[in-house]
């Protein structure tokens, strides 16, 4: 079986390694709020160009923290894209505010810059753009529609360590950034885990807050907070990662390079362009194909493993029929919850590997 993520293969690679850190984790005596934490902290802000680092448990802390740290809360509206993972919404919808949808950019996936004035009030307070897959949304021009209006911007870039915009980071660019350590991410640990990236002194000192019972003196609460901390051990594996990271990235955008060249003339298939200012992370490696189901089950008898990203876009949830969207609205969202899934991609996926993939999907152009 070729699976779509080779996550056995991508720890197993760092195994020594990671055993010898919780050794020392667990002789250190130290496992919540520790040194490592610090340490991760310190290098991944270095590394992102931002004042703060907030390590939390996991992406959807993240984004929860910093939207109560923003002062978002009941009565609020705050702009996202309907497509990307479930938790970009119900963030918003945990702290008290509505979440307001605005259709996707063919091109990328991301939120579509173009029609997101419309879709503001007086009561909208921000916008959450995702780095959907691995690439930057359109910021500048996201930007400019942010501070016309007055906006706070949260960039959710769960699945976009590493990503560059612009010659910027990602997760430099809005007030807040949220990632997600989450296994499968491409910058992910052994479990659950998350942060909070900003430069905003006064922003990072709340989230530390909240984060921590609402308190930053022992048994004092300032706030109504959460018990959201990254682990120690987690950390600790988190810092061989970040080693590892570029190199990780560097392999995935070669192996999604090798996959263009390979299937681009496919008249059955569409891949999304990746564009010069936007350097993707492929945390997902995406095909669009108005015969999806047929191409998936060639892949399974074939043993090859795929997935479908998302089958549902976030307007259409059970949990959102409250907000009166209906099928239709989002047309373009609608389109590739239909038609998009992703194939093998990995740091670790192999070649040969690629070649099998690649010859499925030329075999099946053949009938
Ligand atoms: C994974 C993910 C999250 C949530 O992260 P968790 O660590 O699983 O809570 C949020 N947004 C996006 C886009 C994600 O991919």
């Amino acid at each position: 079986m070729i699976s779509l993520v080779a996550l056995k293969r991508q720890f197993e690679s760092i195994k020594a390694e990671i055993l010898a850190a919780v050794e020392q984790v667990i002789e250190s005596g130290h496992y919540i709020s520790g040194p490592k934490v610090t340490e991760l902290e310190e290098k991944i802000a270095k590394k992102l160009g931002v004042r703060h680092v907030i390590t939390v448990a996991n992406g959807t802390d993240a984004l929860i923290i910093a939207q109560r740290a923003l002062g978002i809360g009941p009565g609020d509206e705050v702009i996202t894209t309907p497509f990307t993972f479930f938790a970009s919404a119900e963030s918003v919808s945990n702290v008290g505010a509505t979440p307001v949808f605005v259709d996707i950019d063919r091109q990328s996936y991301n939120i579509d810059v173009r029609k997101i004035e419309e879709k503001i009030t007086p009561a909208t307070k921000a916008i959450i753009p995702v780095h959907l897959f691995g690439q930057s949304a359109e910021m500048d021009e996201l930007q400019a529609i942010a501070r016309k209006h007055n906006l706070l911007v949260i960039e959710d870039a769960c699945q976009a360590f590493g990503a560059m915009y612009k010659g910027r980071m990602v997760g430099s660019l809005g007030d807040v950034a949220c990632f997600s350590f989450f296994p499968t991410k491409n910058f992910s640990t052994l479990g659950d885990g998350g942060m909070i990236a900003t430069s905003n002194d006064e922003i990072a000192a709340l989230c530390r807050k909240l984060r921590h019972h609402g308190g930053s003196k022992k048994y004092y609460h300032d706030l109504i907070g959460y018990n959201s901390r990254l682990d120690e051990l987690h950390a600790a594996i988190l810092l061989i990662v970040l080693e590892k990271i570029d190199e990780w990235n560097e392999q995935r955008r070669q192996a999604a390079n090798y996959y263009r060249e390979k299937l681009t003339h496919l008249p059955f298939l569409r891949i999304a362009p990746e564009t010069q200012e936007r350097t993707h992370t492929y945390h997902l490696f995406c095909l669009e194909a108005a015969n999806r189901a047929a191409l998936m089950q060639r892949f399974n008898d074939c043993h090859i493993q795929t997935g479908v990203y998302y089958p549902c876009p976030l307007h259409l949830q059970n949990a959102y029929q409250h907000l009166g969207y209906k099928l239709g609205d989002f047309p373009v969202a609608e389109e590739m919850a239909n038609s998009l899934f992703a194939i093998p991609m990995s740091p670790f996926l192999r070649r040969e590997e690629q070649d099998q993939v690649i010859e499925t999907l030329l075999g099946f152009g053949g009938e």
